[in-house]
């Protein structure tokens, strides 16, 4: 990866994390979002999990042998990745790089380590937390997604609860009460985040020294 390739430019698109424990409606979120934002532009993992049911290659995941997998991260294909309740999941890098060097804001739904390693390589992203509303809350939503065996509901409940010890790691912790609130949330820190000094400061700059010179 190259110096500037999530330089913080205001030509570039803004590189927005979202992570939250499994089951806190992270996916639902981002499907809303993009609804609502037909510019923003949603990174498909890879994964070694079996596809769910109605879950379809290259829309939801890119779906990888651990063989596959593997290539990828011994090739530098990934910008993070992470093992997590026993499989693969990672960031194809490429198609990052080329969305934000195009000036599209990415957003990539993923979990804790891995939101941690994108962080120390480009900390000037934005990181938000979805939080359930309450613990049992969360129990519930992953019960009812019908989804998971009991022992995989255990491990994921176990997991979360380690998960939201990183919240303050985080840029935002965004409570997911309702997905229409949350999402309007969300979309007023993205427009927020566009709004920062430090994004446009290298336009300004150059606005001074035309001043500077015509003076
Ligand atoms: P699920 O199996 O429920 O689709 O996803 C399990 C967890 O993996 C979720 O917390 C999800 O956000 C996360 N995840 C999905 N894609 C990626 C990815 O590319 N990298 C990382 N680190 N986590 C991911």
């Amino acid at each position: 990866m190259t110096n500037n390739t999530f330089s913080n430019d205001a030509e570039r698109g803004l590189l927005l994390v979202l992570s939250g424990p499994s089951g806190v409606g992270k996916g639902t979120v981002c499907s809303a979002l993009r609804k609502k934002m037909e510019k923003l532009v949603y990174s498909v993992s890879a994964t070694t999990r079996q596809p769910r049911t109605g879950e379809v290659e290259g829309v939801n995941y890119f779906f990888k042998s651990k063989e596959q997998f593997q290539e990828m991260i011994a090739t530098n294909k990934l910008l993070e990745w992470a093992e997590y309740a026993g499989n693969f999941y990672g960031t194809p890098l490429q198609f990052v790089e080329d969305t934000l060097a195009d000036g599209r804001d990415v957003i990539l739904e993923i979990e804790v380590q891995g939101a941690m390693q994108v962080k120390k390589q480009f900390p000037q992203g934005v990181f938000l937390f979805l939080m359930p509303p309450s613990l049992e809350e969360l129990r519930n939503r992953i019960v009812n997604r019908g989804t998971e065996d009991d022992e995989t509901i255990r491990r994921r409940m176990k997991l979360a609860g380690d998960e939201i010890k990183l919240l303050e790691e985080y840029d935002y912790a965004v409570v997911n009460d309702q997905v229409e609130v949350a999402c309007e949330k969300i979309q007023s820190i993205i427009t927020a985040e566009h709004l920062r000094k430090d994004r446009i400061l290298s336009k300004i700059k150059k606005w001074m020294n035309e001043v500077n010179v015509s003076c």
